[in-house]
């Protein structure tokens, strides 16, 4: 069985095509994808806009280099899907549009997938795939949860963030250090020159006996740190990146802990565009092994927005009969929608 994905929530518009056969984790045939960051680096941030106006231009062409890339032909796809939520509405509904105008010129059904769940079962595409149940560590652009997840479609909140995101902490505070957008990665890579210990920051709700977490008051200790060193900033930057990450790593590590201890399970997932930040892997894999968890990530190239996860998403819940397909075009998006919402029972 064929699935199409399509994703356009943000600012990547992403085209897979997958093999979903039997109750084997889809096969992934092959995908696309185009990011806005050039597009929108200048702004600073993403402009919804100028997001909704390139998907339109580039959703085809992706899809035709997909089918091209996998040798099928567009009539061979047996289910059509789009990312429904949550995201950026326009944005949102170029996807949307265009799967459910596909699905009806082929007369295919179509399927609107949850963005968080195609993050969350990301790793299912990797070469060490984890089984349920698990504790899945979704730290995103917009998104930092700890959830309990049983098997396909069973998604329980564990904790979340009660304000900024963890890639939200890491792209505000690149900024204030004058880090090119999306900082995450920017300021990844200036932290390896400096020192984690260089400057105290706070690890907020790190004690707070709950499972939540809290990363605006960490943005706020890093402007004020900025303004403190004045013109010394750009010759102590790597040392504030540095600090920065680790107290972001450090507070999601010792959490996630939590979790595992918290629900006796073994098996930590961990996803989202965060995922891909190399100290927070290091420090994941040493204190797993330690703990004796297994610990899985989606390949780096798949952390961030991709059409994979989504038609990954669209194979594991057919597989698990959990989709009624449908053939009625009309379509709605839900730019805010928690995954939570998505447990049957
Ligand atoms: P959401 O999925 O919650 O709607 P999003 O789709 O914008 O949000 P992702 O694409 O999953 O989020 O991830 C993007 C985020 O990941 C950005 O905040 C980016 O800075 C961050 N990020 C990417 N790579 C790294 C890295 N190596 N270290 C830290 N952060 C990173
Ligand atoms: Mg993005
Ligand atoms: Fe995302």
């Amino acid at each position: 069985m064929l699935v199409l994905g399509i994703e356009s929530s943000c600012d990547e518009t992403g085209v897979a095509l997958v093999d979903a056969r039997g109750r084997a984790v889809p096969r992934l045939l092959s995908h696309f994808l185009h990011s806005q960051i050039d597009m929108h680096q200048a702004y600073g941030g993403v402009v919804p806009e100028l997001a909704s106006r390139d998907h339109i231009r580039r959703v085809l062409p992706l899809t035709h280099a997909v089918m091209r890339e996998a040798q099928r032909a567009l009539a061979d796809v047996d289910v059509i899907a789009y990312t429904r939520g949550p995201g950026l509405a326009g944005a949102l509904l170029v996807g949307a549009g265009v799967a459910c105008s596909l699905a009806a010129a082929l007369g295919k059904p179509v399927m609107g997938v949850h963005h968080l769940e195609g993050h969350l079962l990301s790793p299912f595409l990797s070469a060490d795939p984890p089984e349920f149940p698990f504790v899945a560590l979704l730290v995103s652009g917009g998104h930092t949860q700890l959830m309990r997840v049983d098997r396909v479609g069973s998604y329980a909140l564990l904790g979340e963030t009660i304000d900024d995101a963890a890639g939200e902490a890491f792209d505000k505070s690149a900024k204030l250090m004058g880090l090119p957008y999306p900082g995450g990665p920017h300021l990844s890579k200036l932290a390896e020159q400096g020192d984690g210990a260089a400057f105290k920051l706070p690890r907020p709700l790190l004690h707070s006996g709950n499972l939540d977490f809290s990363f605006a008051g960490l943005k706020t200790a890093v402007l004020t740190q900025a303004k403190k060193l004045g013109d010394e900033l750009e010759n102590r930057k790597a040392d504030l990146a540095a600090s920065t990450q680790a107290a972001i790593v450090d507070v999601l590590v010792k959490k996630s802990m939590s979790a595992m201890a918290q629900t006796g399970l073994k098996r930590l997932v961990v996803a989202g565009g965060v995922g891909a930040n190399a100290l927070l892997r290091s420090q994941l894999n040493a204190i797993c092994k330690q703990r004796g968890i297994r610990v899985h990530y989606p390949e780096l190239h798949l952390c961030t927005d991709n059409g994979a996860m989504i038609a990954l998403a669209a194979g594991m819940r057919l597989q698990a009969g959990l989709e009624p397909l449908q053939r009625a075009y009309t379509f709605d998006v839900k730019p805010r929608w928690g995954l939570a919402e998505l447990t049957t029972a």
